[in-house]
């Protein structure tokens, strides 16, 4: 019998492929420590769980379960709209983010293409890039002592733009630098970038921001028909687990969208809870303040410590830990402690911290503290 290697029938781009690394096992993990309670810091989830108006919600749509969700999901498109003052046919409904992210390089982008991303930016892009076939060019980013620590430096991604550029994905904050960059950088960057490619603004952790330079390009969507901008619900929302994302763009770069997107991928559940958390704007603003909060004190904690941290406008940090660093983190991971190694971002000296509760946080201090002793 003939040994057929599976991996040469996949398409080319898949050959060349790794999928994307989510972390540790953390249902071993959470099983060996049975008891103890882990210290989760890995995922950039958010520790103050969900609205309870969602979960009430949720409740409510069990009685729904047996039958397929609305495919066009209206309820959510309308109340998105009207929260963000704009049309529902500029809205695409994703399972999750991740799942549109992956999508617009299917779409927009093939071999013989390129897709244009910032060195550190999130790791889907490029995955996207190669998953479609096309090639990968990732422009550098600003320097390590820059005050955007090695974020996105959008001169260096539009000199990378190419002819045979058709997309380029930005994440504004960006994971896992947690940097950003302000409105008056972005519109100049945009007004240089050629027509015909398509520009993808990932703000998977807008809602986190109070940095004043900053500014949603959200608002830049109706004069641009080749802007997309990408939002979640898993981050400031909390519905990480029910995977709703959305992306917002010209209504004609929807419809094509539509034309790959599986007719039910946003489930009964995901649907009635995310139009819920949209509705609860004091669950959000409370979520948002004890992260910003947080965030200060873990951030100034970390540096009394004498360590590098990245400005963060999201809910992580990305901290320099040099040769320690992996030492340090399985150290961590040994005392119940999960925070995620950077090595595949060519980051190995560094780990990206979620920012957890208070208590969580003084956790991960007293163990780090034992650790670097
Ligand atoms: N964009 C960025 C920058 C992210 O960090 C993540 C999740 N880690 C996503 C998109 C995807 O999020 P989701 O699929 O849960 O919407």
């Amino acid at each position: 019998m003939a040994l057929i290697d599976i991996s040469n029938l996949a398409n080319a781009g898949i050959r060349g492929l790794r999928a994307y690394d989510p972390g540790h096992d953390l249902v071993a993990l959470r099983r060996r420590c049975a008891g103890a309670q882990l210290v989760e810091l890995g995922s950039n989830e958010n520790p103050y769980g969900a609205s309870p108006k969602a979960k009430q919600a949720i409740v409510e749509g069990l009685a729904r379960i047996h039958v397929y969700p609305d495919p066009l999901g209206g309820d959510l498109k309308r109340a998105l709209a009207a929260k963000h003052g704009i049309e529902t046919s500029s809205i695409l409904l994703g399972n999750g983010s991740h799942e549109l992210l992956m999508q617009f390089a299917q779409v927009f982008a093939g071999p013989g293409d390129e897709v244009v991303a910032s060195i550190f930016g999130f790791a889907v892009y490029a995955l996207a890039a190669q998953a479609a076939g096309a090639d990968v060019r990732l422009a550098p980013a600003h320097a390590r002592d820059h005050p955007m620590a090695r974020g996105h430096d959008l001169d260096a991604v539009l000199a990378t733009i190419g002819r045979r550029t058709k997309l380029v994905y930005l994440a504004n904050p960006n994971n896992p630098t947690g940097t950003w960059f302000g409105d008056d950088a972005f519109a100049a960057f945009l007004s240089r970038v050629p027509e015909r490619v398509i520009v993808v603004v990932d703000e998977a952790y807008a809602e986190f921001v109070d940095a004043p330079d900053f500014a949603s390009a959200l608002a830049l969507v109706a004069r641009h028909p080749t802007l997309v901008v990408t939002r979640t619900f898993s981050k400031a929302h909390a519905l990480a687990g029910l995977r709703v994302g959305f992306a917002v763009a010209d209504a004609g770069l929807v419809a094509i969208m539509e034309r790959v997107r599986e007719s039910f991928n946003v489930n009964v559940l995901g649907l009635a809870a995310a139009e819920a958390a949209l509705a609860d704007e004091v669950h959000l603003q409370a979520s948002i303040a004890g992260n910003a909060l947080q965030r200060d004190a873990l951030a100034a904690a970390l540096r009394d410590r004498g360590l590098m941290v990245s400005p963060s406008q999201t809910n992580f940090l990305l901290v320099e830990f040099g040769h320690d660093a992996a030492r340090v983190e399985a150290a961590l991971v040994q005392r119940g402690i999960v925070l995620r190694p950077m090595a595949g971002y060519g980051l190995g000296d560094c780990l990206r911290i979620t920012i957890g509760t208070e208590p969580e946080n003084a956790q991960l201090l007293l163990m780090l503290d034992e650790v670097m002793a």
